[in-house]
């Protein structure tokens, strides 16, 4: 039987476990295509732009790769970082410059608590929590502007400034993305955080435009925090949270914080948007390459796993995603975790126990 929506994926798995969790990404998928019955064909091209290639070739996306990436329905990344090149050599060589060409300027990371792991948060028995992390991800503190050596001076006297970049564009557009994915939730409220009381002109113009936007949403509740208090918040009042919308840096920072208190930085899913469809999405774990577990066979691919299924999400496919997060549920909520969730299971075992529970509730 032909496929009836075929999808064609871009897979980069980049450095470390990326390689790893990827793989179990994409075991996930398989299984989602085959148990489909032919409905669904996912097509998985692999690009293997990484740091070793780099330090062959002297670039992380060779001549005309963003072009043929750009022919793929969603892009699928692993990680980016090595003991060998400086991270913000590889961040900006191969993470950042596939986001900011494709203009990917929402990031999306749901903080999500999963049955059977245990949370720092003391109140996390008692309380359904999840939230959603909204992060500016094309501007902000991470514009790149700036420069070294300043001051014109020797050594010892160096100056280097980073200017942080908000448009007045960039923020309407992520604030009425967050307000938008607010309504989609049982709690319509979003949090708006700043630091613009000291930073007295890029975080006053957010707050400006997030009085205004709100505006046409007088059905979502809205609050106003500072990151320094949003910071405790997370910790002593996540109850109170539905979507958390920040700048690049602020955001960047928050949801692992929100990803440690859900019990690891190897659940966190999270997917870079350009939700006007011009480019292709791309969709990653948030944690980085871990060198230290490296070709042990130990990673926990959940947070990977989860981001396949915001992918589905993406592609026009939520009851697909739906059953992926339910099969990771079921799986952490039988006992078998990852290594650094408290249990046993290496990262081979954890994706055949989601597959295998993928199978029993399709
Ligand atoms: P990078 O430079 O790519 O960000 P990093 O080592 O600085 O890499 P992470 O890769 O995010 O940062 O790792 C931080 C810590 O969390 C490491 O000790 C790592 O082993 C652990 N860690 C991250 N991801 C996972 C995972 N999927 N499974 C198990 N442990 C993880
Ligand atoms: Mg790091």
């Amino acid at each position: 039987m032909a496929a009836q929506q075929s999808f064609a994926i871009a897979s980069i798995p980049g450095d470390g476990i990326g390689g790893e969790v990827i793989d179990a990404g994409l075991q996930v998928l398989d299984a989602v295509a085959e148990l489909s019955g032919g409905a669904l064909e996912f097509r998985v091209t692999e690009f293997p732009w990484s740091s070793a290639y780099y330090r062959e070739h002297g670039r992380y996306i060779p001549e005309g790769g963003l072009e043929e990436l750009r022919r793929h329905d969603a892009i699928y990344f692993g990680a980016v970082g090595s003991p060998e090149v400086p991270d913000h050599v590889s961040l900006w060589g191969l993470r950042l410059a596939i986001t900011q060409p494709f203009d990917q300027w929402a990031n999306i990371r749901p903080v999500t608590f999963l049955p059977g792991v245990t949370s720092p948060l003391r109140k996390a028995d008692d309380v359904e929590l999840d939230w959603i992390v909204v992060r500016e991800n094309s501007e902000g503190e991470y514009a790149g502007l700036g420069g070294r050596n300043l001051s014109g001076r020797g050594p010892g006297e160096e100056v280097a400034v980073q200017t942080s970049l908000h448009t007045e564009k960039g923020c309407e557009r992520i604030i009425r993305f967050a307000f938008d994915l607010a309504r989609t939730r049982q709690v319509a409220k979003v949090s708006s955080v700043t630091k613009s009381n000291a930073q007295q002109h890029g975080m006053v113009l957010w707050d400006e435009v997030f009085a205004r936007v709100k505006e046409d949403y007088p059905d979502v509740e809205t609050e106003r925090v500072l990151v320094d208090a949003m910071s405790a918040k997370f910790v002593l009042h996540p109850e109170q949270l539905s979507v958390v919308v920040a700048s690049n840096l602020h955001a960047d920072i928050l949801s692992d914080l929100g990803s440690a208190l859900a019990g690891s930085l190897g659940i966190a899913a999270s997917a870079n948007l350009n939700p006007e469809r011009r480019f292709p999405s791309m969709f990653e774990p948030v944690h980085g390459s871990a060198p230290d577990i490296t070709g042990r066979g130990i990673a926990n691919p959940i947070g990977a796993i989860a981001s396949a299924a915001l992918m589905l999400d993406h592609l026009g496919l939520p009851a697909e995603a739906d059953a992926v997060r339910a099969a990771i549920e079921a799986t952490t909520a039988s006992g078998i975790l990852p290594l650094d969730l408290g249990g046993q299971a290496d990262t081979r075992q954890l994706t055949q126990a989601i597959v295998e529970a993928l199978r029993n509730s399709w």
